[in-house]
């Protein structure tokens, strides 16, 4: 069984236990017994950013697996060398731990966290694949924003007007339409704008070519985190430390 390591916590004296992300099961939580002390059974350490090929054991009495075997297939050293690029992963982590339940498959946002990875392997540009990171991650929870239409309206949204964000809703909404409800929310810009609906609508590979300017960079985390935030029913700790390490 292929899948990734989001997270581990010791366990005891030797055994350690993971959540894994598998590619055709989902989720799962798994112990790893001895893993401290058998080089034999487990001659890689289990981390976080390596793809593994597992071998799993279910006793019927428990709810937990027993992993019997590990065996590293590809590891991500460029993000396991970079605080940033950590942090990021973490991110996405947490969001699928919140997002998908446990033994529901999900292969698709399997495969979109590994491509994220191997992107994330080769650019310096971070910020860009970081929102481009939390909008699929979203889409394919099930949670995709609207960067075209106004909510209330439906009418295409102006990039030079003065739009403003409605995280709970899910989307943006027009001058027009925002009255005193909207008196303190946050205008996003044009830039931020155009930045967002390209990110949505493009290829992974044409990310690491956008620029975005500091401003913009704010109206988007900001909207993002929150939008987040709210959909995923809990804070993502993971989003403060980036915050923290990508400022
Ligand atoms: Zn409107």
């Amino acid at each position: 069984m292929e899948g990734l390591v989001l997270r581990l916590i010791d366990y005891g004296e030797s055994d350690q236990i993971a959540y894994l992300f598998l590619k055709e099961e989902g989720i799962l939580s798994a112990i790893a017994k001895g893993i401290k002390k058998s080089k034999h059974r487990f001659p890689h350490h289990l981390e976080p950013f390596r793809i593994y090929s597992f071998k799993l054991r279910k006793k019927p009495s428990h709810d937990l697996y027993w992993i019997q075997t590990a065996d590293q297939v590809t590891s991500f050293e460029k993000i396991m060398n970079d605080i940033r690029k950590i942090a990021l992963g973490n991110v996405i982590f947490e969001m699928v731990m919140k997002g998908v339940r446990e033994g529901h498959p999900h292969p698709e946002l399997y495969t979109f966290v590994i491509s994220l990875f191997r992107a994330l392997e080769v650019t310096d540009n971070i910020f860009p694949l970081r929102f481009y990171a939390e909008i699929h991650t979203l889409r394919l929870l099930g949670f995709l924003p609207n960067f075209e239409t106004c909510l209330r309206c439906r009418k295409p949204l102006r990039k030079e007007e003065d739009n403003c964000f409605d995280p709970v809703k899910g989307g943006i909404i027009c001058p027009r339409c925002q009255g005193l409800t909207y008196k303190t929310g946050t205008i996003i810009g044009s830039e931020a704008l155009g930045a967002l609906q390209f990110l949505k609508k493009s290829p992974l590979h044409a990310v690491s070519r956008l620029r975005i300017t500091e401003n913009a960079k704010n109206a988007i985390e900001a909207f993002l985190t929150e939008f987040i935030t709210y959909h995923l029913e809990h804070p993502i700790k993971s989003l403060s430390f980036l915050k923290e390490v990508m400022p």
